[in-house]
């Protein structure tokens, strides 16, 4: 959801006669920021600090920050980095251009953050990163409360496009050259609630299949306890639809599940694996678990054998492994330390 709001953004300023620049050599720099892991507003005052040197010496260089952060910290963002020209929301990305002019036209920082979403992103025009594969947002927000996540609060409840319109994007994608792409949602699968149609979802993925040209159809997130058979029924019975599912379980575990205020069960996601590899054997399944929840006994016992028998979901952890708590900090850079409340993922 990020990259695609990146590209839109990206788009806007190209529509608006800007022109991308090295990074050394930037009149603007725009950070469309992430507040799923703890550690992104570091980064960021941390990269604004750096910046703050280099505006110094390039007098008429402007800053933007943007994205969930900026929705989640308003204010505090100009507070703690002046410097920064405009501060925008996750609701008014296409305020961006206007806003960079004003600041440089009052000479004054600019914030504008919306509550809510006046005009769906995907009519903002987009510089796709790839000519062959484009994201193709379908809803945006989510009604859903799991306690880890931050996005409801960020990006607001549900709001679906209209399928006319999703379509007439893919098509136009196509026309393009694209031969790729991912239908993109906090929520996929429930898809529809907005505009009062359960099968919304299922319906969208048959009608990709009506368009000429178009080899691969992906989605992502869905969420388990909205899957239901029409969409696996579509995706088995729809060429251009991958076999291809990542569903997030995010526990093994049914009372982390229930403390998590995920709404299924162990037993709901097998079944819908289940369902799969009836309708398409050679699927490729995918997951996403959060280890560590708040509330986790440091040695909690395997899942139920059950729960671990399908070859997509990695094996049980050995008892002996040490919680994540003991564990040392990870490497890798976009990884939190450790969990957080305000942690975060789709679907
Ligand atoms: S994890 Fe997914 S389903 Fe849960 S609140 Fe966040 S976006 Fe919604």
């Amino acid at each position: 959801m990020n990259v695609h709001d990146s590209e839109r953004i990206s788009g806007l300023l190209e529509n608006a006669g800007y022109v991308p620049a090295e990074e050394d050599d930037a009149d603007v720099v725009v950070f469309n920021t992430c507040a799923v892991r703890e550690n992104a507003d570091n980064k960021l005052y941390g990269n604004l600090g750096m910046l703050a040197h280099v505006k110094e010496t390039r007098p008429g260089m402007q800053i933007a920050v943007g994205g969930c952060l900026a929705q989640k910290d308003r204010d505090t963002i100009q507070r703690k980095a002046p410097w920064v020209d405009a501060v925008f929301g996750t609701h008014n990305i296409g305020s961006l251009p206007a806003l960079l002019e004003r600041a440089r036209h009052n000479d004054e920082a600019q914030l504008e953050i919306l509550e809510s979403l006046d005009v769906f992103p995907s009519t903002l025009p987009t510089k796709r990163d790839s000519v062959y594969a484009g994201w193709v947002s379908i809803s945006v927000g989510c009604n859903n409360t799991c306690t880890f996540c931050i996005v409801p609060s960020l990006r607001g409840k549900e709001r679906d496009r209209r399928p006319g319109e999703i379509l007439a994007e893919i098509q136009a994608l196509v026309d393009d050259g694209a031969i790729e792409v991912t239908l993109l949602g906090q929520n996929v699968n429930s898809y529809g609630v907005e505009f009062g149609d359960r099968g919304a979802f299922a319906k969208l993925l048959r009608a990709c299949g009506n368009i000429e040209g178009l080899e691969r159809v992906r989605f992502t997130s869905p969420h388990p306890a909205a899957f239901t058979q029409d969409v696996i029924d579509a995706m088995a019975e729809t060429p251009n639809v991958m076999p291809q599912l990542h569903m997030p379980l995010q526990s093994g575990s049914d009372k982390v599940l229930k403390d998590m205020r995920r709404s299924y069960r162990s037993k709901k996601f097998l079944g819908i694996l289940d369902s799969v590899r009836e309708r398409m054997p050679h699927a490729a399944i995918s997951t996403d678990i959060i280890v560590g929840f708040p509330g986790r006994p440091r040695r909690t016992s395997p899942p139920r054998s059950t729960s671990w028998r399908s070859p997509a979901l990695p094996p049980p952890l050995p008892s002996s492994i040490p919680s994540a708590r003991a564990l040392p900090p990870p490497t890798c850079r976009t990884s939190s330390p450790r969990p957080s409340s305000r942690s975060g993922s789709s679907g």
